[in-house]
């Protein structure tokens, strides 16, 4: 297996199944870093037996070590539309080719991206289409589900890794600071492991110590909120805010932004960048 820069062998078995375990795709997101070591801990010291190979990827490293969200672009916008001569530009192709190398190798190759929040606890569940909707609520306990089409959030991970047919799962696991990021994190991998007959046997398990608030509940994202200069929200946003048609939820100074249709604002930045890619989505219940 070509190793490169934040990539690691957490277990090398015999079998066609491999799980790819990616964390601090964002700098400034400890929870999935956590969650690589602690794997390697259980793994290393026999607490968990695992049949199946699975892979560590830290997705910035250069960010990671600066505490900051990305050096030069969103590497989670950055795949296959990154801008030449960036960092990310560099690592989104790295991660592209060495995905695929694993690809390869691996009938069955599945990936789970572990994220954070900026604005409040939230936390979800994403998958790409409505085919993975039977996946996401076998291995996530999150009540919170996300459809994120590739049109609608273009250039992510998962997009790519779905492209060359892995099968993927991001998870919001709470705020950036959350003290509890890293169990979140390392119950979606214990229950990804399990959905695919990976975990033969574990002395520790991660399963039901957070209790996840709130009824079930499914949203598509329907299109990106596009920052621009001067852009600012006009109300206090976070995940799953409720907009009316015609509400003012943004300004820029070309003026009022408001709701197209009766929606929902799903993962708002605190401090949109007029070059970031979106400022959050818009989405509507599935
Ligand atoms: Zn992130």
């Amino acid at each position: 297996m070509e190793k490169i820069e934040g990539s690691s062998v957490i277990a090398e078995r015999t079998g066609d199944t491999c799980v790819v375990v990616i964390g601090a795709e964002h700098g400034n997101e400890p929870a999935g870093v956590k969650a690589i070591a602690r794997l390697h801990d259980l793994i290393g010291s026999g607490d968990w037996q695992v049949n199946s190979s699975i892979l560590g990827l830290i997705g910035n490293p250069r960010a990671l070590e600066k505490g900051v969200r990305f050096i030069d672009e969103n590497l989670n916008r950055a795949f296959g539309r990154s801008t030449p001569g960036t960092y990310e530009d560099a690592r989104a192709k790295e991660i592209a080719r060495w995905l695929t190398d694993v690809k390869a190798r691996f009938a069955q190759a599945y990936v789970i991206d572990l994220h954070s929040v900026s604005v409040g606890e939230t936390r979800i569940a994403i998958v790409m289409d409505a085919e993975r909707a039977l996946f996401a609520s076998a291995v996530s306990p999150i009540p919170f589900k996300l459809i994120a089409p590739g049109d609608i959030i273009p250039g992510t991970l998962l997009g790519f890794a779905e492209s060359i047919g892995m099968i993927g799962l991001v998870v919001e696991c709470g705020n950036h600071s959350s003290p509890q990021g890293e169990t979140v994190a390392m119950e979606h991998i214990e229950r990804l492991l399990g959905h695919v007959g990976a975990l033969s046997s574990k002395t520790s398990s991660f399963l039901d110590r957070i209790t996840f608030e709130g009824d079930v509940r499914t949203y598509e994202l329907t299109e990106a909120i596009r920052p621009s200069e001067g852009f600012a929200w006009s109300i206090p946003v976070s995940s799953e805010l409720s907009l009316k048609t015609g509400q003012e939820y943004a300004r820029d100074p070309m003026g009022p932004r408001t709701a197209p249709y009766d929606c929902y604002i799903i993962m708002p930045s605190k401090i949109p960048e007029p070059t970031d890619y979106d400022a959050g989505f818009l989405a509507t219940r599935a």
